[in-house]
């Protein structure tokens, strides 16, 4: 049963009612003590409510969150009557479970109205960890390529729009590099079809070792892929997809006993002032491609902007 101080706290339903609840409900006192506790939030917490009575909330709480969380709860407070709509009193928050992980919740809060001159309050909390991560893994299945795990084109291309426009407004030099397979056919064609894929995912391993972190590396589609150089003129540009091209060179795929080498050819393009989207200097980056194929391939080139 649920008692603050001798008094009994609720009636024999509305115990029952919160102690069967399916959600977490802890209740706590003007000093943020906890003075409820029922079998939802143990199921969420992993403390037994003896455990927690009488020990200040923070214990449900990650350190970093603590001053916030105090905050959080006198601006309820003081919010007072205002305090009416459901949308006002929902939060999300991080909670920490007794074995120490931490998880997201979310969490719908009352004013109790108990706990003397100051008001306590009671929060009926909800573990949405497990919808966080699905809603995360959904995220990240939209935005990339299942073969490579690279950012697929719609990706990219949103990706690639937003920091044009930050290079625009900033004025920063900003690049494109188009790298499309060599004679990838041909791979397909004598190893099979597995073995092109295998490559495939080599080249974007190699790629993305090779990276900047501010780099955006992108499928495009088929054996062409793309990457998007922050802060890079067109030398600069040069620099990396040489570094790229190397390494794919000298890079060996063992596939059934067969040591298959892959190169790309790497088309460069630098943006234009007033640029604010990727597909300019994309069609001339692939046009570059175009030249670097014509001139035998496992090359760079670069288009020109004069
Ligand atoms: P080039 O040197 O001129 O670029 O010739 P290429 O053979 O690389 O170019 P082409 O466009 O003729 O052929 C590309 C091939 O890539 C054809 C297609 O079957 C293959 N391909 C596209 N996507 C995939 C994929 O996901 N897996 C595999 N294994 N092959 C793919
Ligand atoms: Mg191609
Ligand atoms: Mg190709």
């Amino acid at each position: 049963m649920f008692y603050f101080g001798k008094k009994k706290l609720l009636s024999d339903v509305s115990a029952a009612i919160v102690e069967r609840f399916e959600d977490g409900i802890v209740a706590i006192d003007s000093h943020h003590c906890i003075i409820l506790f029922n079998e939802g939030a143990s199921r969420i917490f992993g403390y037994a409510p003896e455990e927690v009575m009488g020990r200040h909330l923070n214990i449900l709480l990650p350190e970093r969150f603590h001053l916030q969380h105090d905050l959080m709860i006198e601006e309820f407070g003081a919010a007072g009557a205002a305090v009416k709509k459901s949308s006002h009193r929902s939060r999300q928050v991080f909670g920490r479970r007794k074995n120490g992980e931490e998880f997201e919740a979310s969490i719908f809060i009352i004013n109790t109205g108990l706990g003397g001159l100051r008001p306590g309050y009671a929060a009926v909390v909800r573990d949405i960890s497990e919808d966080k991560r699905t809603e995360d893994e959904l995220m990240r299945l939209a935005a990339t390529d299942p073969l490579t795990g690279a950012f697929n084109r719609r990706e990219f291309k949103a990706l690639a729009d937003e920091e044009s426009l930050r290079a625009n407004r900033y004025n920063r030099p900003l690049s494109i590099m188009m790298l499309d397979l060599d004679h990838f056919k041909r791979l397909n064609d004598t190893y099979g079809h597995a073995a092109g894929d295998k490559a495939l995912q080599r080249f974007t391993t190699l790629c993305c070792n090779a990276l900047r972190t501010i780099d955006i590396f992108g499928r495009w589609g088929g054996e062409e892929f793309v990457t998007l150089l922050p802060e890079t003129d067109a030398e600069g540009a040069v620099i990396i997809a040489e570094r790229l091209r190397k390494l794919v060179n000298q890079s060996l795929l063992v596939f059934n006993e067969h040591k298959i080498s892959i190169t790309a050819s790497i088309g460069i393009a630098q943006y234009r002032a007033g640029e604010l989207t990727v597909e300019g200097p994309l069609s001339r980056a692939d046009s570059a491609v175009y030249d670097a194929k014509k001139a035998g391939r496992n090359r760079i080139s670069v288009y020109r902007n004069d």
